[in-house]
C-alpha cells in the first residue's frame, strides 16, 4: 500500500510533500532521502517503486517509543506491502508479522521472520496452510469461525500438534472510517459475534488440537479516532472477565491494526495517542499482565514509498 504523490504534491511549493517526511524537493527535483528520483528512474527504468528505509524506521520507532517498557508485540499487517525488501527491513527491526495465507507465510519466512512472532489471520484458511503454519511454529492462529476452529483442531491432531489460538471476535463497534474498510460492525463478515464468543471459547477448550491463548479483533482501516479502539477494548475486556469466570485465562489481547495516515488533510492517529489510553485502560481494569499484540499495516509503510512512472 503506497500513498501516491499526486500532481498536486508536485505542484506544491513546500520542500516536503505533505505526509512524506523522507521525500523532499531540492531545486524543483524530488529526492528520496539523499537520492534524486529521476536518477533512479533513468538507471532502473519505470514503473519503479522506491521505498525509504528511513521512513520505515521512523514509522517503526513511532510504535516502539509509544510502547516503552510495556509488553507489546507489533506484527506488521503485511497485506499493506509484501515486497521482500520491505519485509526484510521489518524482520531486521524485530517486527512480527500478521499473515493471511500460506503464500504470505512463505514470504515472511524467506524474509527472515521469527515464526514465533507470526500471527495467522484471515478467513478461509485451507488445511495445507494450517499445516504449513503449524510446521513453521507460528505464535497463534486468529480463528474466525467455529468451523475453522474444528478444522484446525483436526489438522493439528493429525500432525500430533496443538495449535495456539485466539478467537477473532467482532465487537460491533463503528470504526468511523469508510464503510468498505470497516470490519468491526455486526453486519461485517469478519469474526465471531462477541455475544457468541464465550460459548465458542468453551467449545475451543474441549478440542484436542487447540490451546486457547488470546483474543483478537480488527475493526477496520484508516481509522483516525481513538474512541472506536477504546470501545472495542472495553468490549474485549468484558469478554475476558466473563472468560475468567468460566475458568478460561488468556495470555494476550490483539487489537488489530487500522491506524490512519495522511493522504490529503487527514490527521494521522499517532500510536502514542492510542497506546497511552490503552495501557491506562488495561491497568485500571487489572489486565496489565496481558501481552498486547498490534497488527498495523498502512501506518508502517503507507508513506514510505513512491511509484515512479513516465
Ligand atoms: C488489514 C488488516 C490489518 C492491517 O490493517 P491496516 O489498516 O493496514 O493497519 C491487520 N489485521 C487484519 C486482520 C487485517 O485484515
Amino acid at each position: 500500500m503506497t500513498a501516491s504523490i499526486t500532481a498536486s504534491h508536485f505542484m506544491t511549493t513546500a520542500a516536503t510533500p505533505a505526509g512524506f517526511p523522507h521525500f523532499h524537493y531540492q531545486n524543483g527535483e524530488l529526492f528520496a532521502e539523499g537520492v534524486a528520483l529521476s536518477t533512479l528512474a533513468q538507471q532502473l527504468g519505470t514503473p519503479l517503486y522506491v521505498y525509504s528505509r528511513a521512513a520505515l524506521a521512523t514509522a517503526w520507532s513511532s510504535y516502539q517509543e509509544a510502547i516503552g517498557a510495556h509488553r507489546v508485540l507489533v506484527c506488521f499487517g503485511m497485506k499493506a506491502n509484501s515486497n521482500l525488501a520491505v519485509l526484510k527491513e521489518f524482520a531486521r527491526l524485530g517486527s512480527g508479522f500478521d499473515i493471511v495465507s500460506g503464500g504470505e507465510l512463505a514470504r515472511v519466512l524467506a524474509a527472515g521472520a521469527n515464526p514465533a512472532k507470526v500471527v495467522f489471520s484471515g478467513v478461509g484458511k485451507q488445511d495445507w496452510e494450517m499445516q504449513a503454519a503449524l510446521e513453521a511454529g507460528v505464535k497463534c492462529f486468529n480463528v474466525e469461525s467455529l468451523p475453522e476452529l474444528k478444522r484446525l483442531s483436526a489438522v493439528a491432531t493429525r500432525m500430533g500438534k496443538v495449535a495456539s489460538v485466539s478467537l477473532r471476535v467482532n465487537p460491533d463497534v463503528d470504526a468511523q472510517t469508510h464503510p468498505y474498510i470497516s470490519t468491526g460492525l455486526k453486519e461485517n463478515k469478519f469474526g465471531i459475534a462477541i455475544e457468541e464468543a464465550p460459548a465458542a471459547y468453551q467449545l475451543a477448550t474441549t478440542l484436542p488440537g487447540i490451546q486457547v491463548v488470546g483474543v483478537d479483533c480488527h475493526i477496520g482501516s484508516q481509522i483516525t479516532e481513538v474512541s472506536p479502539y477504546l470501545d472495542a477494548l472495553d468490549k474485549l475486556l468484558k469478554l475476558i472477565e466473563q472468560l475468567v469466570s468460566l475458568g478460561i485465562t488468556l495470555k494476550h489481547l490483539d487489537l488489530g491494526g487500522g491506524l490512519g495516515i495522511r493522504y490529503d488533510d487527514e490527521t494521522p492517529l499517532a500510536p502514542k495517542l492510542l497506546l497511552d489510553k490503552v495501557f491506562a485502560q488495561l491497568k485500571a481494569r487489572g489486565f496489565d499482565h496481558l501481552e498486547l499484540v498490534l497488527e498495523p499495516g498502512r501506518s508502517l509503510v503507507g508513506n514510505a514509498g513512491v511509484l515512479l512512472t513516465s
